[in-house]
């Protein structure tokens, strides 16, 4: 195991993902601190911003996701771990064989190529988001600049390694790839663009187009960002969706755009739990 330090803010049980990700038990969850994007909007703006958390070492993650399975788990989900490609692979790699759940690798989309190739053989369900097909809206809403082709490029190359989706009999996915869209207001366009760029790779990739969308406290003034989507706009994301030919995939009522579904960052419970392992 090396020494590499990996700043942990979450684990736990998380129930809001797709069905065939959470199931009743729930996926087990391990949000990483920090991010590869700079999104004005983003929900979980303590962790991924101001990069709160807890620093672990490769031992105590091994830990983390064997009690995530004992707990029931029905994956071990990491999300937003992006920054620690090497290390994590080298983690996967010791506990691979204790693990009878699949690993999910839960990503911004700006996942670079020789990562997916070194994370092929330890990450079962690759479930990236595709946020932008619009790169002046990439650049201004989350300050990252050719986002369009290098998801598009890293989501092709995930699907070219994981081309077939996997489902116990219970439907939950055991390998496979699921690339998730959140909706913004007023940019529907952008929207458009992603479903046809995923279109392109593979129209039968399953496809979580989300509109759960809420205006944080850091963008509720602002002129777009500051209110939800409208239903009107959504569904005509989801009509493009079906003419356009995809057709696996989730979708989302109105009611999720809440609050209520952000995982609270609670470090002392973190703590105390990390003291248990
Ligand atoms: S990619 Fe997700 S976690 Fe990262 S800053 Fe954007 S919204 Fe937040």
């Amino acid at each position: 195991m090396s020494n590499d330090l990996f700043k942990i803010a979450r684990v736990g049980l998380h129930y809001f993902e797709e069905p065939c990700i959470s199931g009743e038990s729930g996926s087990g969850t391990i949000f990483f601190s920090g991010c590869n994007l700079r999104c004005k909007f983003c929900q979980n703006y303590e962790i991924s911003h101001l990069n709160k958390g807890i620093e672990v070492d490769g031992k105590t993650l091994k830990k983390c996701m064997l009690y995530l399975q004992d707990q029931g788990a029905n994956n071990i989900n990491l999300v937003t771990p992006a920054l620690y490609v090497v290390p994590l692979k080298g983690v996967l790699e010791e506990v691979k064989d204790q693990l009878r759940i699949p690993v999910v690798w839960n990503s911004s989309g700006l996942d670079g190529l020789v990562p997916v190739l070194a994370l092929e053989d330890v990450v079962d369900i690759f479930l990236p988001d595709f946020k932008y097909s619009d790169d002046n809206v990439a650049w201004e809403f989350s300050g990252v600049k050719d986002y369009s082709e290098r998801a598009f490029n890293a989501i092709k190359l995930m699907r070219m390694r994981h081309p077939k989706d996997e489902f116990d009999e219970n439907g939950m996915m055991k390998k496979g790839v699921i690339v998730r869209h959140l909706v913004l207001p007023g940019n529907i366009e952008n929207s458009l663009g992603v479903l046809d760029k995923i279109a392109e790779i593979d129209k039968d990739m399953y496809v979580s187009v989300m509109s759960q969308y809420f205006p944080t406290k850091n963008v509720k003034n602002h002129p777009v960002l500051g209110r939800r989507v409208t239903e009107r706009e959504y569904e005509k994301v989801i009509d493009h969706f079906f003419d356009i030919g995809l057709h696996n995939g989730f979708s989302q009522e109105p009611s999720s755009a809440i609050e209520d579904y952000v995982p609270d960052f609670d470090l002392d419970a973190l703590s105390e739990l990390i003291n248990k392992l």
